[in-house]
C-alpha cells in the first residue's frame, strides 16, 4: 500500500466516521474508530501508520476551516461535490505515481518507487476473470488481486445504492464533467439527440457490457484460467492498459477521441452511451432497494398547483423526475442533484419502499465504507498487493506490444 493510497483510504474512513458521529450515529462512529485502530494494529506497515497521522491532520484542518463539510451539513450537492473531487484528486495522484513508477522502471531506476495497486481498478476484465477463477477453481490470482477486489466492491455498491459510484466517485465521470463545461464555454448550447436516437445509443454500452461478460464467461474456458493468470499478458495487464492511453495506435486513438468527443458533446455523454462499467452498474442498480421517490403531497405541482420542474432540470441523466413518483431508471446515479434542487424539503428523497431514507450523508458513508474499508480488509488479508516484482515488469516492458491474450 503506497502512502497516497493510505492517506486517501484513512482520510475517507475518518470522514465517514465523522459523518456518522455528527449525524447522531455515535455508536457507528465508535465502531468505525475501533475498526480503523484494529486495522492499523493488524497491518503495522509504515505507509498506513504515517497515512493515519497525515489523514488525522487533514481531517483536523477540514474540521477547523470547513466545519459544515466535516459534519456533513448543508444541501446534498455541498456534500457530494467535495467527495467527488476527493476521489478524483486521489486517483489523479495515484495515476501520476503509477506513471512515475513506470518511467523509473523503463529507465533502470526500478525499486525507488512503489506501484500503487489501486490502479488495477482500471482492469475490470482482469477482475472479472479473477472472480471467475475464485468461484470456479478456488484460485486467487496474485498478479492483480486489487482488480477483483475493486470490481466486486464497485458492483456491490450498485446493489446497495444504485449507480452512486458514477455520481459520487468515478474519476472519469468527473473529468467528463469538466470537459463538458469547457466545451460549453466556447460552443454554447446542447444538440441533444431525439429520444428515438438516444435510446438505441444508450444500448451501445449494454452491448459492450454483454461482449465483456461473454469474454469472461465463455471466451476463456475454466481449465485455461491458471495458464492465463500466470501468462505474461495478464502479468502486464496494467501496463498494457496504460500504453493503450499513453501510446495510442490508430484504433486506441480513435476510441480515445470518441470518448473525449462524447464527454464534451453531452453532459455525461461517455457514461450514458459507451461506458460498459456504467451498464453493469445500471443493471445491478435495479436490485437496490433505494430509489428517488417523489412525495406528491409535498411536491409543489400537486400541493400548490405550481409549474415546477427544478428536479428534472438538475438531473444530469435527463430523467423527468417531476413526472415520476418513483425513479426506476438505470441511468439514475443517486447523485441527489434533484433533491438538492428541490425547493420543498420533503418532496424528494432517496428512499426504500419501506420508508428507509438515505440522505447525502448516508450515501457518502456507504460509498466510503465500501470503497475504502473493503480494500483495507483485502490488504490486511493479503489479497491486495501485486506479486509481480519490479524485475519481472522491467524484463517484460520492452516486449509489451508483443504480448497478446
Ligand atoms: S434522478 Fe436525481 S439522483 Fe437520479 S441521476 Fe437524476 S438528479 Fe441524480
Ligand atoms: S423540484 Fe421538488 S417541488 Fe419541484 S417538481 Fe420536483 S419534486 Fe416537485
Amino acid at each position: 500500500m503506497t502512502l497516497i493510497e493510505s492517506i486517501s483510504l484513512l482520510l475517507g474512513l475518518t470522514y465517514a466516521g465523522s459523518l456518522l458521529y455528527f449525524g447522531g450515529q455515535k455508536w457507528g462512529a465508535a465502531a468505525m474508530a475501533l475498526m480503523l485502530l484494529a486495522a492499523l494494529l493488524a497491518a503495522m506497515v509504515w505507509p498506513l501508520l504515517l497515512g493515519a497521522l497525515i489523514a488525522a491532520g487533514l481531517y483536523g484542518l477540514l474540521l477547523t476551516f470547513k466545519p459544515q463539510l466535516a459534519k456533513g451539513e448543508g444541501r446534498e450537492n455541498a456534500i457530494r461535490e467535495p467527495i467527488a473531487h476527493f476521489f478524483g484528486l486521489s486517483m489523479l495522484l495515484v495515476g501520476l505515481q503509477y506513471l512515475a513508477y513506470h518511467l523509473a522502471l523503463m529507465n533502470g531506476f526500478g525499486g525507488y518507487l512503489t506501484r500503487p495497486d489501486v490502479v488495477d481498478a482500471f482492469l475490470p476484465l482482469a477482475g472479472g476473470i479473477e472472480i471467475k477463477a475464485i468461484v470456479t477453481l478456488g484460485l486467487w490470482d496474485q498478479a492483480h488481486p486489487a482488480a477483483a477486489v475493486m470490481l466486486f466492491t464497485v458492483m456491490l455498491s450498485a446493489v446497495v445504492c444504485k449507480r452512486a459510484f458514477c455520481g459520487w466517485a468515478c474519476p472519469l465521470g468527473l473529468a467528463g464533467t469538466y470537459l463538458y463545461k469547457l466545451r460549453k464555454r466556447f460552443i454554447k448550447g446542447d444538440a441533444l439527440p431525439p429520444a428515438w436516437i438516444d435510446w438505441p445509443l444508450r444500448m451501445v454500452k449494454y452491448l459492450l457490457f454483454v461482449a465483456l461478460c461473454y469474454l469472461v464467461i465463455f471466451g476463456l474456458p475454466t481449465m485455461a484460467l491458471p495458464g492465463y493468470l500466470s501468462g505474461h499478458y495478464h502479468l502486464m495487464a496494467d501496463a498494457k492498459m496504460g500504453a493503450f492511453f499513453l501510446k495510442p495506435t490508430l484504433i486506441s486513438g480513435t476510441v480515445i477521441a470518441l470518448i473525449l468527443l462524447l464527454a464534451a458533446w453531452q453532459q455525461q455523454g461517455f457514461c450514458r452511451y459507451l461506458c460498459p462499467y456504467g451498464a453493469g452498474l445500471g443493471l445491478l442498480s435495479m436490485l437496490s432497494p433505494f430509489k428517488v421517490r417523489r412525495n406528491v403531497d409535498a411536491c409543489l405541482i400537486n400541493s400548490k398547483g405550481m409549474k415546477c420542474d427544478k428536479c428534472s432540470r438538475a438531473c444530469p441523466a435527463r430523467i423527468a423526475v417531476h413526472q415520476r413518483i418513483t425513479v426506476r431508471s438505470d441511468e439514475c446515479q443517486a447523485c441527489l442533484r434533484c433533491v438538492s434542487a428541490c425547493p420543498k424539503k420533503e418532496a424528494l428523497a432517496l428512499s426504500s419502499r419501506w420508508g428507509w431514507q438515505l440522505s447525502a450523508r448516508g450515501v457518502a458513508v456507504v460509498m466510503m465504507l465500501l470503497l475504502f474499508a473493503l480494500p483495507l480488509a483485502a490488504f490486511i488479508g493479503g489479497f491486495w498487493h501485486s506479486a509481480v516484482t519490479d524485475e519481472i515488469r522491467a524484463y517484460l516492458l520492452p516486449y509489451l506490444h508483443q504480448l497478446g491474450m
